[in-house]
């Protein structure tokens, strides 16, 4: 299929979303990951050790992914990928409010 990209992960055979080009992974294993670089980062700040700004931000950023792939009705996403967004955006905002409130260091900003 010329022009459609599968996805990186080894193995997997799934097409990669329009979206998620510069990611270069499908949803499936997008997701995987978000979700395990939401739990290191949690752990990190439960530790208080200092908190990669530029893994912040990009954490961040996937949020704003979510709430657009939810938004769009013609994203792709199945109703259990919507789920799972919607899961996405509860922790990242968990985490948002952890970092608010414990005043985790961002290291990498003044
Ligand atoms: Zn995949």
């Amino acid at each position: 299929m010329e022009g459609v990209a599968r996805c990186r992960t080894e193995g997997c055979i799934k097409l990669v979303f329009p979206a998620l080009l510069g990611e270069g992974v499908c949803m499936d294993h997008y997701l995987e990951r978000v979700f395990l670089q939401i739990g290191m980062a949690m752990e990190t700040c439960q530790q208080g050790r200092p908190f990669e700004s530029g893994t912040f931000d990009w954490l961040l950023s996937q949020g704003e992914f979510a709430a657009a792939t939810l938004a769009n009705k013609n994203s792709g996403a199945t109703s259990l990928h919507r789920t799972r967004l919607l899961e996405m955006l509860l922790c990242l905002s968990n985490l948002n409010e952890y970092v608010r409130h414990h005043s985790v260091v961002l290291a990498g900003r003044e």
